[in-house]
């Protein structure tokens, strides 16, 4: 499988080397050259298989000629043994017809473990191979460090610096980070906000100097390898509720158009998806496209479901490329504009394929509250924050109450105690066995300013197993 940037202007990659670069070299997001496609009957044959050899069923096409079967086969089933629950993506029936699949039982209890524990051991694998080390830098405003690290852990040729937000960021998730420790594990609190963050990575994938030869590794959900891996539990929910014989719908909580984005893949490489929702917070760039054609860039609010609060949906250009007929010019054209005013609008007849592709909704955090409440009344059981947007779009939105309705569970409620407290319920849910000792675990953590020099020092005074560079 070859990849092509959505800019069309970068050199062509074959698996390995997308799972190694951040952003294509001319700006745009390296996607699959061509998608595999299943025929109903093969998709139907994979009914019952546990969950990590449909992942090798699905995923196969994407890694072939990179990554041998074997290999794949003993990566897969280590990855998806790490999940709490046997069913590793488990249902949970809501109301008539409507589900909740359960994406928050890996080991930091949201759904980036999926992805960040795939690619770890990919990363391991491949560099392994090659006799190479990397330096991983990213920014968290809370779930991608804690899964990166989580994720990277193992990964002998992998030094892993995350930032976030000092004091920004819940004791939860602070701990779920700072308590992983090895030479190879940095966490950094910058004396900033997150955009800071995210600002010091640029900077840093753009000027890689301080870095003395060593490749440096993205894994925010551009990272190609990332929403590959988000395109086998939609195979897996479907099949559980008598797909392919039957169409089915999904209720995606998204802040970066990644996971909706997998979805979107799914139904082209065979799947019978007949509806696929874009669930956003106040944050709601991709409804204000979606319902007006208008993608402008908004300031940030922030909100109770913190992991969508975002101001552009980095992997919308994804999807930018395919309503153009894969046209890289035209892409590059827009996302220049975009950058240059802040706006974006398509014309007429892509907007419409967007409208017949897709359906949104935006739920402010009172509704959210609400939701999270209402259900809670109704079956006992308890939402996070991002989930319950996910369960309200779903309703407000839903096309055919006669098919089956998933909504994505991207994390599990005790990682938002607020949104539980707001909604009125007294009972704070508990820790799951793994993490009961949290709060009680060592942590490691350097506190930075915001200041790209000595973010840039650090990583090179440490980033060789803790060592110099
Ligand atoms: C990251 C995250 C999301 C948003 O996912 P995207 O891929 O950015 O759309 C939603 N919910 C939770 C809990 C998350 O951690």
């Amino acid at each position: 499988m070859r990849y092509i940037s959505t800019r069309g202007q970068a050199p062509a990659l074959n698996f390995e080397d997308v799972l190694l670069a951040g952003l294509a070299s001319d700006g745009g997001l390296y996607v699959p050259e061509s998608l595999p496609r299943f025929t109903l009957e093969e998709i139907a044959s994979w009914a019952g298989l546990p969950y990590h050899e449909l992942a090798f069923r699905v995923m196969r096409p994407f890694v072939a000629g990179c990554i041998a079967d074997a290999d794949f086969r003993r990566i897969l089933e280590e990855t998806y043994g790490v999940f709490a629950h046997k069913a590793v993506a488990p249902l949970t029936q809501l109301g008539a017809n409507e589900w909740v699949l359960e994406l928050f039982q890996g080991p930091t209890l949201a759904f980036k473990d999926f992805a960040l524990q795939l690619l770890g051991r990919l990363l391991d694998h491949v560099l392994t191979r090659r006799g190479e080390r990397v330096v991983i830098m990213g920014a968290t405003s809370g779930d991608t460090g804690s899964a990166a690290i989580e994720g990277c852990k193992a990964c002998d040729n992998v030094d892993i610096f995350i930032m976030h937000p000092h004091n920004r960021v819940s004791e939860v998730q602070r701990r779920q980070m700072t308590t992983i420790l090895g030479d190879n594990i940095h966490n950094i609190a910058i004396e900033g906000n997150f955009d800071d963050c995210q600002e010091m990575v640029k900077a840093s994938f753009a000027d890689q100097g301080f870095l003395k030869g060593t490749r440096l590794v993205a894994v925010n959900s551009i990272n190609w390898a990332r929403i590959m891996a988000q395109i086998v539990y939609y195979f897996h929910a479907a099949l559980q509720l008598g797909a392919p014989h039957r169409s089915l719908a999904f209720s995606v909580p998204t802040g970066n158009f990644g996971d909706i984005f997998a979805g979107y893949l799914a139904r082209n490489m065979g799947l019978p998806v007949n509806q696929l929702i874009v669930a956003t917070n106040r944050n709601d760039i991709l409804h204000r496209f979606m319902s007006g054609n208008r993608y402008d860039k908004d300031t940030l609010h922030p909100s109770l479901s913190p992991s969508m609060d975002i101001m552009v949906s980095s992997n919308f250009e994804r999807l930018l490329f395919d309503l153009h007929g894969r046209n890289g010019a035209v892409v590059a054209a827009l996302m220049d504009a975009f950058k240059a005013t802040g706006r974006l609008s398509v014309e007429d007849d892509r907007w419409t394929e967007a409208r017949r592709l897709f359906d949104s909704l935006a739920v402010d955090d009172e509704t959210t509250c609400a939701t999270i409440a209402g259900v809670h009344g109704e079956t006992g059981y308890l939402l996070d924050p991002h989930t319950a947007i996910g369960v309200r779009a779903a309703r407000e939105c839903r096309r055919n109450p006669a098919l089956p309705m998933v909504i994505l569970g991207t994390a599990h409620p005790v990682k938002f105690p607020e949104a539980a407290e707001k909604a009125g319920i007294a009972a704070v849910p508990q820790l799951p066995a793994h993490l009961a000792d949290l709060f009680q675990r060592e942590e490691r953590c350097s506190v930075l300013p915001n200041d790209l020099k000595a973010v840039q020092a650090f990583v090179s005074l440490h980033g060789n197993r803790g060592k110099p560079l």
